[in-house]
């Protein structure tokens, strides 16, 4: 069977639309690279099905599909309503309430228990990615905010409420993401997204957890909050990688600020070689139409060319009509801006700080590319147990194949989310000459190779050390 490799990956979130073999098994052809769990939505078994359906497709496939549970964090949202929808009419009253209710004309419920105590008067309430306005009029403080619908609308169940105004005081892990985080740690998922993230801390947290379970999950954080965006770097120094959840973020920020935030993230993100996943509407319209706007197409290709290392799509596969039609059009897009050549805002400077614990691996990995960049080389080949090295390569976003061979079967997937990097299992660790040799001649098997190619090999000597990165070979494929 054909699969399609794209260098900039494609994430879908799955749902109804998405969530059956025969259906994945043609989107994953057409270039999709990591599954989203959407943890806002669905209950653990639901989830579990489809994480048996993915591992069933990677081992028949032999595919490296990725899955990203993404937890929903504070993410405030309105209860039920009635009859699938309520219609908010401009300038009438409606009740926000603590308790428990199905929504009508008269009041809806909030997932949010101290919100009659936080807010104020004359706050905005913004509801569906702010489709939806009210203002608060009064509150009682105990369990009622009475509001005015300023834009209103059909309100349906479950939406998200964005509080601008509001000092939201919910921990950054609520008892539901601990729940829910439980599950996606025993099922060994490869990335844990957590959403509205407000500090380093959120993220130091989170991993202190995963790694007091003894498992390897690495963590997104979603960038979704001004607060995010004041504590950018730290959130970039403590994550493994990061969401532009331009969403909420572009609800919570003035919309004008998203595009040029996107660009200073994505640049932040590839100098620290942590992989950015550029998020939300990205083919919106194709949830109900088989052809994109004009300006979605370029704001996925634009999003290319900010350097993101995957770009995502969340209703358009998960209860989108064209499941399969969005992945060929999205791995379409990308595959023509990369057709241009490289790189795509490759990382700036390398490190050059002699004090910095990766300084020596970090300028090999810089030289691998420029070497295989004046070479001319088909292929960068490298081994690496932490995947750090796969990193870092990929943040210089060579021309040449990023060829990632490890014998940390955890990480063959999670590299599915890395701009251009494929990963291979490879368990043989007996000398480095031997396994240079092999490595090289698996990738000529399989095609990505072929007689007469240059090709970089870097490695770390002794090999059996499994140490960093230290060695660099450049060679002729035979
Ligand atoms: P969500 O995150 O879909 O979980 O809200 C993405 C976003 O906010 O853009
Ligand atoms: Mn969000």
């Amino acid at each position: 069977m054909n699969f399609y490799y794209n260098r900039t990956k494609i994430v879908a979130t799955m749902g109804p639309a998405s969530a059956k073999k025969d259906v994945l098994i043609a989107m994953i052809q057409a270039g999709l690279n990591v599954c989203r769990l959407n943890f806002s939505h669905g209950k653990p078994e639901d989830h579990k099905k489809v994480v048996d359906i993915i591992r069933e497709i990677n081992a028949e496939y032999k595919t490296n599909v990725s899955i990203l549970a993404d937890l929903q964090g504070p993410k405030i949202r309105i209860g039920l309503v009635k009859d699938g929808g309520i219609n908010l009419i401009n300038g009438t009253r409606i009740n926000i309430t603590t308790n428990e209710c199905i929504g009508d004309d008269n009041q809806i419920y909030i997932t949010y228990p101290t919100f009659p105590q936080d807010v104020q008067a004359n706050e905005i309430i913004l509801l569906d990615d702010g489709k939806l306005q009210l203002k608060v009029i009064d509150t009682n403080r105990k369990d009622t905010v009475v509001c005015e619908v300023v834009h209103g609308g059909i309100l349906t169940s479950r939406k998200g409420v964005n509080l601008p105004n509001t000092k939201v005081s919910i921990p950054s892990l609520t008892e539901d993401d601990l729940y829910n985080l439980q599950f996606a740690l025993e099922w060994d998922l490869d990335w844990i997204g957590l959403s509205f993230v407000r500090t380093g801390q959120d993220i130091i947290d989170l991993k202190r957890i995963i790694r007091e379970s003894g498992k390897s999950a690495r963590v997104i954080a979603k960038v979704e909050k001004p607060e995010a965006i004041e504590n950018i770097d730290d959130i970039i120094a403590a994550t493994d990688g990061v969401m532009i959840a331009r969403g909420d973020l572009g609800v919570e920020m003035p919309l004008e600020e998203v595009p040029l935030l996107q660009k200073m993230i994505a640049r932040k993100c590839r100098d620290a070689a942590k992989p950015v996943i550029v998020a939300t509407q990205m083919l919106e319209s194709m949830i109900t139409t088989p052809r994109p706007t004009r300006a979605e197409v370029n704001d996925v290709a634009n999003s290319v060319l900010d350097g993101a290392d995957a770009v995502m799509l969340s209703g358009e596969t998960s209860v989108g009509e064209f499941p399969v039609i969005v992945i060929e059009t999205m791995a379409k897009i990308v595959r023509n801006v990369e057709d241009l050549g490289y790189p795509f805002n490759a990382k700036k400077s390398e490190n050059l700080d002699p004090a910095h614990p990766n300084f020596l691996s970090d300028n090999l990995c810089g030289s691998a590319v420029y070497l295989a960049e004046h070479t001319n080389a088909a292929g960068i080949v490298s081994m690496t147990t932490s995947g750090y090295t796969a990193f870092e390569i990929s943040s210089y976003r060579p021309k040449a194949g990023t060829y990632i061979f490890t014998s940390n079967k955890q990480l063959l997937n999670a590299l599915s989310l890395v701009w251009g990097v494929r990963a291979f299992y490879y368990d043989q660790l007996e000398s480095t000459d031997q396994t240079i040799t092999d490595v090289n001649e698996i990738l000529k098997q399989e095609g990505h190779i072929r007689t007469g190619d240059v090709v970089i090999n870097t490695a770390a000597v002794p090999i059996s050390k499994q140490g960093k990165t230290n060695m660099l070979r450049v060679s002729v494929v035979e």
